[in-house]
């Protein structure tokens, strides 16, 4: 097969390389360099954003301007000042022990600096999100970076190619634009660090390709996260949240409230709230300007799919909109929750990142819990209890990447929150100090003193070794 993304490729290569040179010649930027280049994409952002917004728009047919705004422009934007205040700290040398008695009057000290050139895989999501906010840390951390967008997102990947083109020298960060053939490339620089966010089937290939280089990766990858209800939270403003969460982004969002586990004499008061919830407060939802559109025809038939498998199956579907169908137009679809479906379902087996709620019954905590810690570990778990000690003890006998109590997807909005997977959900973190930290080398410094006893460790070994050994 010809490959389509020659010239792409050509270019990474291009400005793989002047990164490289760059990064040799100016290794370490001080830290008023950084808050320069941190105020740079401030800037960048905020002048682009109705052309962030435009193209949001014709990547998803429909996306809701306010969250274009507070997801893809304005959490960037706090998340770089949050940055800027802070990493003069961050980036401040730590004193680590060293033991007089041996080191004399040595010093130890971690001194975090650049790692160097770092790529940016990124999905389709959150396409500005997801690019620059990790594009805050790498610059914090004084690196160089060049950023990948999906090919499902074009009008995005052009605006994000300009952007950058516009506000950064290509030696110091660039955006190169392409398919699949061009994904596969990118894998396979000597990257000094990778960044990959999307899916785990496509995680584990980013891995491979990277153990070949020893290149260091970072996976943001997806899974099902759960919601854990106690039989005390089933009320209809923790349903509501619920819903809210399910519908951010039409549930394309990683941190999605995937399934719930509610107790079974609840269930019908959970279907009672979410009814009560979309009909008073999102009439019409679907055909809405707040319902983005799913991200392609493809997407759209898996989702209309997983309905149609769950019905086959004799599952109970409950489509929480009166009379809404599927739009394919503008690829949008009702929420509807699904009542103990079977596990074999591709509902239950994949994550559905679509607007599908499926609904589990459980007849106690510790088989609730016993279902969550039976799958693989998810990338956030979220837990409503009204007792604060239940909610805590729910966290202390589960896994996951990250957790909220009675709230869904909210800890990934706090910039200084570290973000990540566990296992099958990912490795690695970035937000604040934690992506500070990962994208940066922790290189440890020994300065030599007066005083210790560094005779004994080299030959010839004689008395003052045998001394210390007795
Ligand atoms: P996608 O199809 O856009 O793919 C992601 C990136 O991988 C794209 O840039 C794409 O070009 C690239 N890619 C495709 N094939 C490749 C290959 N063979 N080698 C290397 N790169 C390749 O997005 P997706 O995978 O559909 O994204 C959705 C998934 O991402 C979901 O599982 C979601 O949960 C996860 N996600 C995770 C986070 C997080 O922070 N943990 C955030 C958003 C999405």
């Amino acid at each position: 097969m010809p490959n389509t993304d020659e010239a792409a490729i050509a270019q990474l290569h291009e400005a793989f390389a002047a990164q490289k040179a760059a990064f040799v010649r100016c290794l370490y930027p001080s830290i008023d360099e950084r808050r320069g280049h941190l105020a740079a994409l401030i800037r960048a952002v905020t002048s682009y954003r109705a052309r962030i917004k435009e193209a949001l728009r014709a990547d998803f047919a429909v996306h809701p301007e306010a969250f274009s705004d507070l997801a893809e422009v304005l959490s960037v934007v706090t998340r770089a000042m949050y940055a800027a205040e802070n990493v003069t700290v961050w980036a401040a040398d730590e004193e680590r022990f060293t033991d007089p008695s041996i080191f004399g009057s040595a010093r130890a000290t971690i001194r975090r600096r650049p790692k160097g050139v770092i790529g940016n895989i990124v999905p389709w999501n959150f396409p500005f999100e997801l690019s620059l906010g990790p594009l805050v840390e790498m610059l914090a951390a004084g690196n160089r970076a060049i950023l990948k967008p999906s090919e499902y997102t074009p009008a995005c990947g052009e605006v994000l190619r300009e952007m950058i083109a516009e506000n950064f020298a290509p030696d110091h960060v660039t955006v190169v634009v392409g398919g699949v053939d061009l994904a596969r490339a990118f894998c396979n620089m000597r990257w000094d660090h990778l960044l990959y966010t999307g899916s785990p089937a496509i995680g584990r290939e980013v891995a491979k390709a990277a153990a070949q280089n020893l290149v260091p990766v970072t996976l943001e990858l997806g899974g099902k996260s759960p919601v854990l209800l106690h039989e005390d939270a089933i009320t209809a403003e923790n349903v509501a949240q619920i819903l809210g969460a399910k519908a951010i982004k039409n549930g394309q969002m990683c941190i999605s409230t995937d399934y719930c586990l509610v107790p079974r004499a609840s269930v019908p008061d959970f279907v009672r709230h979410a009814r009560a919830h979309m009909l008073e407060r999102m009439p019409g939802y679907s055909r809405s300007e707040d319902c983005a559109g799913i991200i392609s025809e493809r997407h759209l038939d898996r989702l209309v799919g997983m309905l149609a498998e769950a019905r086959s199956r004799g599952c109970e579907v409950i489509t929480l909109e009166n009379d809404a169908q599927v739009d394919r137009a503008t690829r949008r679809m009702p929420l509807s929750l699904v009542l103990d479906p079977p596990e074999d379902l591709a509902l239950m087996q994949e994550e559905i990142f679509g607007p599908i709620l499926p609904i589990k019954s459980y007849d106690s905590l510790d088989e609730a819990i016993a279902y969550v810690n039976g799958r693989e570990r998810p990338l956030a778990l979220y837990v409503f209890a009204n007792d604060e000690q239940v909610a805590e003890d729910i966290l202390a006998r589960t896994i996951s990447g990250g957790a909220c109590i009675n709230a869904c997807a909210a800890h990934g909005a706090v910039p200084s929150l570290g973000f990540g997977g566990i296992g099958e959900s990912g490795t690695g973190r970035h937000h604040g100090i934690d992506g500070f930290r990962e994208f940066s080398n922790p290189r440890g410094v020994f300065v030599r003193g007066k005083g210790d006893l560094f005779d004994a460790f080299t030959p010839p070994y004689g008395e003052m070794a045998n001394t210390i050994a007795d």
